[in-house]
């Protein structure tokens, strides 16, 4: 809105207003036009001037005519006065030749420039004997007696007696009124005035009285005199004639021809042409133009001249120049032109006044009000309230600021918005997700760079512009045009929707497991989609999941088996009780006695029932035992038989070994125990006879199973393990009816089996769990239904070391009891207690029994030799057998001492021993071995002393 600084301030009035430039146009238009019109004017007016001429000398020929006929009709009114006098006096009887000779000369009298005034009366007026009788001459003519009185002033104060022909009544100037009884101008005549001949015309009134003619007065004009008084009308510098019906001049300006005929023909030197004589006897009007005797053109007007009515005698002419004609009317053209510029330049002021107060005036205020609402937005505008075009300017400028105002505001709105949506888009760029807007076809009309990238397209333009379904694989189409589908009534209504799918590629390769879509409905019906890849999420909490699922299992186990180990535990103290009294009775019968095979019968359920016993605790205590760098190969070789052995010749048994195959830290006998159990559980799901087993044993990794691969198998990881870490695989397969996912899953529960009551324990793959687990192991189930299975051990690698001995159970050595031994046995449990006593009793040793280590601390006390040797047990109220054998020691380090412990109390020989025992024995124990033991250590510690 600021004016740049260089531009000037306000548009000067004189060099750029819209006032100066219209009137820069107008005013020389208004000149030109002026002028032209002067030009036109002079130029027409040239007819105009010449008609005005030959008018104007019209005028002046008529107007001289009056003139001097008005001077004439004067002159018959004094002669009127007369007549009306004398029939005035005849008519009220008082005529009196005296009184009217009186009347007429005191008329000449007042009248000295007449010639004279006179009345003739006919004869019978006023009878001769009067006039004669008086013998006055002013009463009457000497002869004929007869009243005529003709009276002629001489000088301004005199009047004289004018001589009257006693025939006067033959004269025309007596005879053409009295036969006409009209009044008459009476045509140019001779007649001697006081004794000088004069050319004289005369004006004449017949006095009638009731219808009688009494005479005729009259007065006389002399041609000379009026000659002299018409001498000096020269209008123009033109000459007047006057010329009477009979073509004589009444006036002429040359004296000479005054009363002679006009001279008549063709060129300059008539006086007449013969028209215009015509014309003259006719005394018709006329003009013509002639050249005079000098060369002149010279225009002649004729005009009549009435000097009363019914007269009709004579013509005025008027000879005038031509050029002088037009002289009045030589300065018109230049006069018309003055006139035209100078209202030309008037009309131009005008209108710059006009133009100024009209246009310049209310602009120029606009001009400083827009200046104003530059600074001052509620400045007001004048003239709005004009009703014409200023007006309109003034209320469109108001409108049009307003307009500005908005526009201003829109601005800053638009900036405002710009900023923030950049903003937006900055944040909706930067944006992991991929956002993508879509128009409601799903036309994609937006995707941010995220969504470029998971598309794996080359640029926007691959992306923007194209249906979404189109930039995918025909599977992930397929799939995706489903939830666009199926999500559209959802979008509709709430204006949102989200879902988890799987398996989505896009045309360019790009693919994600799963992915989370969530679309959000614009009002405007577009549709803005956030695509996140939750692939590595959904990995993750798969993982953690079976993590979960996992230790959820080993607490069960966890559970299981301290359950198991702790019923286990006391099971076995009171089987090996049990076993030991029925191996002294079997010592005691005779081989032959029936009973002796029942016990021998007992003996062997009993041993059975330790197997099992055996194994659950196995499990329970999850016990590596004793861990050595082994040759897996070694090991399987030398089970070989054994497996062999444990299922039916039917049955088929492929060994698949590989040539070399890395060592493991593992426990033999106890890999032995894990593929036995395989093995069997692989033979009881055979159907029908035979059918195979595959054992197998090869470096790892393994590969994917291609059955698991082609999705014919379902996999369990039972018991993950790190594939980085140098492993082998073991593997036992079969061919039998499989398991659903369910058996998979719970395949490692203790005591869940499928095999029906008296068959399965449901043991066995605890128990191999539980070793492989202590072997740091993995373990993967691959079965389907029907289909076989596939049980995986993977098993870490150890380092290396040589075959051991395998079932290389040391055997029981029967050694005779020497001398009698005293023994303490130190046990809270009073089964076992009792049976050890028994057994020991029987090989001929003085035994004694403490229930508690207090007990056995105090019989001690009382006589430190009075035993030979102390067999405990390890868990027992109060104290350890552990603890009691170390406090012992210290009073009799010589002292040998035994300890037994149950499997759950997860004690090993090295550690107990370093605590002072001189034997370790895990429960059940067998009495004859302990007591061997006993025997042997107390031989040794006398052999010693
Ligand atoms: P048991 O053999 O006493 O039933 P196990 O713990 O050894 O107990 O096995 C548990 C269950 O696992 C079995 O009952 C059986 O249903 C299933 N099982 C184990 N191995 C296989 C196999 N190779 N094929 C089919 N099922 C098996
Ligand atoms: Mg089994």
């Amino acid at each position: 809105m600021t004016r740049p600084p260089d531009a000037p301030a306000r548009v000067s009035l004189i060099r750029g207003s819209i006032t100066t430039r219209l009137l820069f146009i107008l005013v020389p238009l208004v000149l030109l036009a002026a002028a032209g019109t002067a030009f036109v004017a002079v130029r027409s007016s040239r007819a105009v001037v010449q008609r005005f001429a030959l008018d104007y000398g019209q005028d002046l020929a008529n107007k001289q005519a009056g003139e001097i006929a008005a001077i004439t009709r004067e002159k018959i009114a004094f002669v009127e006065g007369l007549a009306r006098q004398v029939e005035s006096m005849v008519a009220t009887g008082a005529s009196d030749r005296r009184v009217v000779a009186t009347y007429i000369a005191r008329t000449a009298l007042a009248h000295p420039n007449m010639v004279g005034f006179w009345f003739l009366a006919e004869p019978d007026f006023m009878g001769p004997d009067q006039a004669f009788r008086n013998g006055d001459p002013a009463l009457g003519l000497p002869e004929s007696g007869r009243f005529a009185v003709y009276y002629v002033p001489d000088g301004p104060s005199d009047v004289k007696l004018g001589e009257v022909r006693p025939d006067f009544y033959r004269d025309d100037y007596y005879a053409l009124p009295a036969q006409s009884r009209k009044r008459q101008a009476v045509p140019p005549y001779l007649y001697p005035v006081l004794g000088r001949p004069t050319w004289m015309i005369s004006y004449t009134i017949p006095v009638i009285v009731d219808g009688r003619l009494i005479g005729v007065a009259g007065t006389d004009l002399s041609l000379e005199q009026r000659a002299r008084e018409l001498d000096a009308r020269r209008p123009l510098g033109g000459s007047i004639y006057m010329i009477n019906r009979e073509g004589n001049w009444t006036y002429h300006p040359d004296h000479a021809l005054l009363a002679t005929k006009a001279t008549v023909g063709d060129g300059p030197q008539f006086q007449l042409s013969p028209d215009e004589l015509d014309r003259v006897l006719k005394v018709q009007p006329y003009e013509v133009e002639r050249v005079d005797t000098a060369g002149h053109r010279v225009r002649r007007y004729a005009v009549p001249m009435t000097f009363f009515q019914g007269d009709n005698r004579r013509l005025l002419l008027l000879d005038v120049p031509v050029e002088g004609l037009s002289a009045p009317f030589a300065g018109i053209g230049t006069a018309i032109m003055v006139a035209a510029l100078v209202s030309g330049l008037l009309v131009s002021l005008v209108l710059v006044a006009a133009v100024r107060a009209i246009i310049g005036v209310p602009l120029a205020r606009m001009a400083r009000a827009i200046d104003t609402l530059e600074r001052d937005e509620t400045a007001s505008m004048p003239d709005t309230d004009r009703q014409d075009q200023i007006g309109g300017i003034a209320r469109a400028l108001v409108r049009f600021r307003g307009t500005l105002a908005e526009r201003d505001r829109l601005r800053a709105q638009v900036e405002e918005r710009t900023t923030a949506l950049e903003r937006m888009l900055a944040g909706v760029g930067a944006a992991k997700d991929a956002i993508v807007l879509f128009d409601p076809d799903y036309t994609v009309i937006y995707a941010n760079p995220a969504a470029i990238s998971l598309l794996g397209a080359p640029d926007e333009a691959a992306v923007v512009g194209h249906r979404w379904a189109a930039l995918l694989t025909p599977e992930t189409r397929g799939a995706v045009e489903e939830d666009q589908r199926r999500q559209r009534d959802g979008l509709m209504s709430t204006g949102y929707a989200h879902w988890i799918g799987e398996s989505w590629q896009s045309v360019w390769g790009r693919a994600m497991e799963a992915y989370e879509t969530t679309l959000s409905l614009r009002p405007n019906g577009d549709i803005v989609m956030v695509l996140r890849d939750v692939t590595a999420t959904r990995r993750a909490a798969r993982e953690r999941e079976e993590l979960q699922r996992q230790v959820l299992q080993q607490d069960k186990m966890e559970a299981i088996g301290r359950l198991a180990g702790g019923v286990a535990h006391d099971f076995n103290n009171l089987l090996g009780a049990m076993l030991g009294y029925v191996e002294f009775l079997l010592d005691d019968l005779d081989p032959n006695d029936k009973a002796h095979s029942y016990v021998a019968r007992i003996s062997a359920v009993g041993k059975r029932a330790k197997e099992l016993v055996g194994q659950i605790l196995t499990f329970a205590r999850s016990d590596k035992g004793e861990l050595q760098a082994v040759s897996p190969v070694a090991v399987l070789e030398d089970a070989r038989g054994i497996l062999r052995s444990a299922v039916p010749a039917t049955t088929e048994m492929i060994f698949q070994i590989a040539g070399t195959v890395p060592n493991v830290r593992a426990n033999p006998a106890q890999l032995v125990q894990v593929l036995m159990n395989l093995v069997l559980n692989a033979h009881d799901a055979r159907r029908g006879e035979g059918g195979r087993i595959l054992i197998r044993l090869f470096p790892g990794p393994a590969p994917v199973d291609v059955r698991v691969r082609e999705g014919r198998w379902a996999e369990h990881e039972a018991l993950p393990f790190d594939k980085g870490r140098p492993h082998v695989v073991l593997e036992v397969e079969d061919e039998g009816h499989g398991m659903t996912m369910e058996v998979m899953t719970r395949l490692f529960e203790p005591f869940f089996t499928t095999k029906g009551k008296g068959r399965g324990t449901g043991l066995g793959m605890p128990v191999v769990y539980g070793i492989v687990r202590a072997h740091g192991g993995g373990m993967t189930v691959m079965s389907a239904e029907g289909e076989g299975a596939l049980l995986r051990i993977l098993l870490p690698i150890g380092g290396p070391g040589t075959v051991a001995p395998l079932l290389a159970a040391a055997p029981i050595v029967k050694v005779a009891p020497r001398r009698r031994l005293r023994i303490l046995v130190v046990d809270d449990a009073a089964e076992m207690g009792d049976m050890l006593l028994e057994g020991l009793s029987r090989r001929g040793h003085e035994v004694a029994i403490c229930e508690t280590p207090a007990e056995a601390l105090e019989v001690f006390e009382e006589n430190p030799h009075a035993f030979d040797a102390v067999v405990s047990d390890q868990t027992m109220p109060g104290m350890t057998g552990l603890a009691l054998i170390a406090l012992l020691k210290t009073r009799r380090p010589d002292l040998p001492c035994v300890l037994y412990t149950g499997y759950s109390e997860r004690s090993d020989e090295k550690a107990v021993l370093a605590a002072g025992a001189d034997a370790f024995f895990l429960k059940p124990v067998v009495v004859e071995r302990l007591a061997g033991k006993v025997e042997a250590l107390c031989a040794a510690a006398a052999s010693g002393a």
